[in-house]
Parts: C-alpha cells; structure tokens; sequence
C-alpha cells in the first residue's frame, strides 16, 4: 500500500529539498506521512477553492507549488484564510505538500517545463546551482529565430488563459532567438538575463521601475534584451500535468491537476480610447 510517506520521498527525490531557497518552506506542511495515498491533486495555489476541490475528488495528497505559510503564524483557526484551508484539509482527510523554489531550480520542475512549452532547446540554468550546474535559477535557451510580437504569441498560447494575458516591451518586430525565462516573480533576474545577452527575457510581475530602468539600459545596447511579462500563476503551471503523470506511473495512484485558475486577477479591460 502506497502511503503519503512514499510520496514524499518521491518528490524530495525529483525535486530536491536542498534546492530550495533559504527563505522557502517547501515539504509537508498539513497530513500524516503514515496515511495510505490512492489519489493526489496538483495545483498552483493552495486556495480554498482548490483544497475543497482536492477534498471533493476524494485525495488524500495535494501538492502545490506555492507553500500555503510562508510566514510564521500564531494560529490556524478556522477564521484565519490559512486556518480555513488546514481546516478544509484535515476535516476531509487531505494532506498538503508545497514543492516550490525546489521544484524550480530542479530539472523536469517549473521552469524546465515553461522553457519546453515554450519551444526553447539547449537549455541551461540561468544562474546555475553552487554545487551542480545541471540545476539552478531560471532557464536559458534557443528558439527558432522570429519576431518579439510572434514569440510573445508563442508564450500565449503556451500558457493557460489569464486575464491579464501576456504583454512585451521592445521592437515588435525585432528578431529573437536567445531566450531566458524565469518562471513567477523573475524582474530580479534582469542583470541575469542581461548578462547572458539574450534577446528577450520572459517572467511574471515585473515591476515598472526595474522594467521601465531595464529597457532604458538596454537603448545603449541597441533594445536587448526585451521584456515579456505573463501572469505569476500561469507561468508556474505547466510542470503539474508531467509530475502528476510520472507520479502516477511511479506510485501506482491516480494523480490529476487542478481544474481551477488561481491567478488572482479575474477581469480585463484594454486602456484604449
Ligand atoms: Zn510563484
């Protein structure tokens, strides 16, 4: 019988808990690792939304990329938001595990993924780690030479639908060839992503002053490396359906990835007049 415990060991496995960041607080963080697993659900997010949707198809595991406390709390009653979702879980028999700047840095993890959607070969870490160059931060790549406006149609439609959707900042129909990703919050990769000389950097919540000071330096160096920022959540989506396979495979248990966007914004309304 397949328990929590083996699941565990088969994610600190793929994506190891050395990897993570100081800061980060991947692992087990709801459950008993002694529990017998049949079924799992990947997500992005531990919402309520998502934990009550793990407990309705009858998981006893859902694994997460974002950890669910990242602070330390003083309380998980059930009239806190992290409350609600510990409560969620245990009341329905649901363990909870965050595979977050782990699954990131490691290979098959996050950014391998949006790097593999997106088309690019020959890919690299973009910051690699100390101990093993095979891992590390972001991802650095090829993809067939095209124009910024088409490469950012690519990453569209590569990533699931958001309201936001996906916007650039360069020469529409400059060339690009050299890629570097950071999937999430990516804008302090820029100097990075500069220094790799790449033509154009994706990532997720850039910010208008280190995205507005990046494309100023980069006039000097003739417009490279534009920018193309997408939704946090979408962009660290795209490794769920391939963990949740191979898990499967590997544990003999039936895995499945969450229905529901978690991004947070929900509507959008083009600023033309
Ligand atoms: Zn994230």
């Amino acid at each position: 019988m397949t328990s929590i415990a083996d699941a565990v060991a088969w994610l600190d496995e793929r994506f190891p808990p050395r990897l993570a960041e100081d800061w980060d607080t991947p692992g087990l963080a709801v459950g008993d690792p002694a529990r017998p697993l049949t079924r799992v659900m990947f997500a992005v997010d531990p919402t309520l939304d998502v934990a009550q949707e793990a407990v309705a198809a009858g998981a006893q595991l859902l694994v997460t990329h974002h950890p669910l406390m990242l602070r330390s709390v003083t309380s998980v009653a059930a009239t806190t938001a992290a409350g609600a979702v510990v409560h969620t879980l245990i009341e329905g028999g649901c363990a909870l595990l965050a595979a977050h700047t782990n699954a990131d840095a490691a290979r098959t993890g996050t950014n391998d993924a949006l790097a593999a959607a997106l088309g690019m070969t020959s890919t690299a870490p973009l910051v690699p780690d100390v101990v093993d160059p095979n891992v590390g931060s972001g991802r650095v790549g090829i993809v067939t030479p095209q124009t910024l406006a088409e490469f950012a149609g690519v990453v569209a439609r590569a990533l699931p639908p958001t309201a936001g959707g996906v916007v650039y900042a360069g020469d529409a129909d400059g060339e690009v060839s050299r890629v570097a990703i950071v999937g999430g919050s990516g804008g302090s990769y820029i100097d990075a992503a500069v220094a790799a000389r790449v033509d154009v950097f994706v990532t997720a919540d850039m910010r208008h002053h280190p995205a507005s000071d990046a494309r100023e330096a980069a006039r000097l160096r003739g417009g490279k490396p534009y920018l193309i920022n997408v939704s946090h959540a979408a962009s660290e989506s795209l490794w769920l359906a391939a963990t949740a396979a191979d898990m499967a495979d590997a544990l003999g248990v039936t895995a499945t990835v969450s229905t529901l966007n978690t991004d947070p914004w929900t509507g959008h309304v083009p600023s033309t007049h």
